[in-house]
């Protein structure tokens, strides 16, 4: 992807380095509802642990980046401003206005809206404080554990937790009752859309001359290793349809390619889709 000498977003808060500290209404021992939107599946236990595990120490040491590692956080910082562009547009078309959600990167474990997370999780979207989480070596691990490498995969990381900012600020997904909104079934949808939203960023991207040869290729590379049968056959050896959260590797293919193609909001709704 081009990136490099373009407008970077000033709405990224750097809190590597300060570690998972509890702060006020973290509550230790208090009972928390974690609502966050991730990109991967997998075991919601990861999700949290003990909020008292940090026993509020707030030591602060100023992060120490490695050359790489300011990089990606260019990167990164780029992508978001991209993705700030092509939503205000097309919040704007429709007469609704675009609140930019914030960038939050982190090491190791991070105390946000939706509770406490650790780095296990995977990068993820909290609907809460409308921030984005992630923890820059998530690049390292979608190259070596997703086989999921290039610049254009991590992008795509980025634009499926944007993704999920969007479909915050409209509301989708909001026309069932909360009980329905714990099935897997909606949440494969709901996942599905943050995919298809993706797709219509990396659709702005192309028509911007961003996309280099093989850019769309990590992208759908990296879909369909975060898909619910690619993760769970890795990790156990089989699959477990019933259990899927964010979609096969197919269906998070297909909707992210159909959004680049489409590059509007209108169809991507997943929630009306007879097939997946
Ligand atoms: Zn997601």
């Amino acid at each position: 992807m081009k990136w490099k000498g373009r407008r970077a977003s000033s709405n990224v808060e750097d809190r590597r380095g300060m570690g998972g500290k509890t702060v006020v209404g973290g509550g230790i021992g208090g009972i928390v509802i974690i609502l966050l939107y991730t990109l991967l599946g997998g075991n919601p236990g990861d999700l949290i642990n003990n909020m008292s595990s940090n026993n509020g120490e707030n030591t602060t040491v100023p992060y120490e980046e490695s050359t790489q590692e300011k990089e990606s956080k260019n990167f990164v910082s780029v992508v978001l401003a991209d993705t700030e562009d092509v939503w205000s547009d097309e919040f704007k078309k429709r007469g609704l206005k675009y609140e930019n959600p914030t960038l939050v990167l982190y090491s190791g474990s991070i105390q946000s809206a939706c509770g406490f997370a650790s780095s296990a999780v995977g990068p993820f979207y909290c609907p809460g404080d409308h921030k984005l989480y992630i923890d820059l070596s998530f690049y390292q691990e979608l190259k070596e554990k997703f086989q999921a490498p290039g610049d254009f995969a991590m992008a795509y990381v980025i634009a499926h937790e944007v993704g999920h900012h969007v479909q915050t600020l409209l509301h989708t997904g909001e026309h069932v009752s909360a009980a329905q909104r714990k099935s897997n079934q909606y949440s494969v949808r709901f996942e599905l859309q943050a995919d298809y939203l993706a797709g219509v960023w990396a659709h702005y991207a192309e028509g911007k001359g961003y996309l280099e040869k093989g850019d769309l290729e990590e992208a759908l590379n990296a879909a369909n290793a975060v898909g619910d049968d690619n993760i769970q056959k890795k990790a156990q050896g089989y699959v477990v349809p019933e259990s899927f959260t964010h979609g096969t590797s197919a269906q998070r293919k297909r909707w992210f390619y159909k959004g680049f193609e489409n590059g509007t909001i209108e169809g991507g709704d997943t929630f009306k889709a007879a097939n997946l």
